[in-house]
């Protein structure tokens, strides 16, 4: 494995493929499911660990060929950006904020969409429209699972109230890929909504397997935080004396923008703190390791990608329902059209790469501060993932070289002491 970003997108593989261990231990798996997805039957399971992050385990010794192809597709170890012809034909490339058709503010043109989705309810707005146009037979994305609502799931949704049914953000771990070979056996055309890395995982297995460009006609992202660790929310059920098995509800936002955190239990109570109380303290965000070192968590892969769009400088209880949408791709542009013209989306105003900069200004430091970071754990001797055309370097040219030097040291450092990776995955 080796940084130093390449601007190929067919980066040749490692001699030696990580283990799926090393993948884990170095802090570089974010629990996609997709090694378990394309591993034999068997071979690999997800467990969910002490820390609360779900991770592969494999039950036996992978052979070197299914290592190699485990490692050409994980988001841990291969991100690539967009290929270098769709930068050079958008209508605007910027280097932090890569490929744009167009970039504006909107929501769902519904309002019960706009209301229950996360943020403007863009998401589930197109989902559906991909269903009731007969684009898609089915979406595939995550919602609460119905056993245990604090955690979630890969769902399959095949109509407008299954789609419905996963609006929100999931901030926790949530294995989308984890049976993503049988979805591409069903032989169906379907759509992706889901993280940036997810989308990076998919985009590299299409470049192994055809059904992937065959079959998933769009692949929608939203712009990306990162991942907490379970923990994170069962820190929330202690706040309130709960325990897992008394819920019926763990929904983190939505219902307004960005609506409250809202625990509901078997027997008719209910808890709710807001969106800044669950965040108040960035110490116990628990972000997973992958998110700190993430070269495209702004979905450059995407046909289109979806932020919040907080006008006011920062989340209160109750925001006008907003989202912030970069179309990325001309097939993403063409969604976008239809999507309004059919009234299922509706734009508020256009946008620019200036005020997507500010109002997601954590997004911009990430974006510039990822190549020294990798480069730091690169000098500790650490694998970091192959990145190519994510114009990692020249973000961090946009910083001063004494920044860089600070972030890399750090990262040097942390990766040094161990505080980068992860303890072996073993199951709760
Ligand atoms: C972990 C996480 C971090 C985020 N960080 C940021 C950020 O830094 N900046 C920002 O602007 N926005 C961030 N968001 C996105 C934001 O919360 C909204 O999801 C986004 O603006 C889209 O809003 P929407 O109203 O269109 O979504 P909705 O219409 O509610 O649709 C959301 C869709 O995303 C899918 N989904 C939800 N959680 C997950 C998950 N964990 N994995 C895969 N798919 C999922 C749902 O199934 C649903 O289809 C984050 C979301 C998550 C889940
Ligand atoms: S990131 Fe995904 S593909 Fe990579 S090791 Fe983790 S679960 Fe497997
Ligand atoms: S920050 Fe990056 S690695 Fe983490 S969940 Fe988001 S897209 Fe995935």
């Amino acid at each position: 494995m080796g940084l130093i970003e390449t601007r190929c997108s067919q980066a040749p593989l490692a001699a030696d493929p990580l283990a799926l261990s090393e993948i884990v231990e170095n802090g570089l798996c974010i629990g996609c499911g997709l090694c378990r997805s394309i591993a034999s039957a068997g071979d690999v399971e997800m467990v969910m660990t002490p820390e609360g992050r779900e991770r592969p385990v494999a039950l036996r010794a992978l052979d070197k060929p299914i290592l190699a192809r485990i490692n050409a597709v994980c988001p841990g170890t291969r991100i690539a950006g967009p290929p270098p012809a769709q930068i050079t034909e958008a209508a605007l490339a910027d280097t932090v904020w890569g490929p744009v058709e167009r970039l504006l503010l909107g929501s769902a043109g519904d309002p019960t969409v706009r209301f229950i989705g996360s943020g403007g309810g863009t998401l589930t707005a197109l989902g559906q429209f991909l269903l009731s146009s007969g684009c898609v037979k089915f979406v595939l994305h995550v919602a609460a699972s119905r056993s245990m609502p604090m955690r979630s799931e890969r769902k399959l949704s095949f109509d407008a109230a299954s789609v419905f049914d996963g609006a929100g953000s999931r901030y926790g771990p949530a294995a989308t890929l984890v049976d993503f070979n049988d979805i591409l056996d069903r032989g169906e055309p379907f759509a992706l909504i889901a993280k940036p890395c997810d989308i990076t995982a998919v985009r590299n297995l299409a470049r192994l397997d055809p059904r992937v460009d065959e079959h998933m006609r769009y692949a929608l992202a939203f712009v990306c935080g990162g991942a907490s660790d379970l923990t994170k929310s069962e820190q929330v059920l202690q706040r309130f004396g709960l325990s897992e098995d008394e819920l019926t509800l763990f929904r983190y936002r939505g219902h307004g923008n960005p609506g409250l955190n809202r625990i509901e239990t078997r027997d008719g109570r209910a808890f709710e703190i807001s969106y800044r109380q669950l965040w108040e303290d960035e110490d116990k965000w628990m972000i997973q390791p992958r998110c700190k070192i993430c070269p495209d968590a702004i979905g450059q892969v995407a046909d289109i990608a979806v932020s919040d769009a907080w006008l006011n400088g920062g989340p209160a209880v109750e925001d006008e329902p907003l989202n912030s949408i970069i179309v990325r791709t001309k097939r993403g542009l063409e969604l976008f059209d239809a999507a309004v013209e059919a009234g299922v989306l509706q734009i508020k105003r256009e946008s620019d790469i200036a005020e997507i900069g500010e109002l997601q200004s954590h997004q911009v430091r990430k974006r510039r501060a990822v190549w020294a970071r990798l480069t730091g754990m690169a000098i500790a001797g650490k694998p970091v993932p192959s990145v190519t055309d994510l114009a990692l370097r020249d973000c961090a040219l946009q910083n001063s070289p004494a920044d860089n030097l600070a972030e890399g040291r750090g990262a040097r450092d942390r990766a040094r002491r161990g505080r980068l990776g992860e303890p072996p995955a073993v199951p709760r």
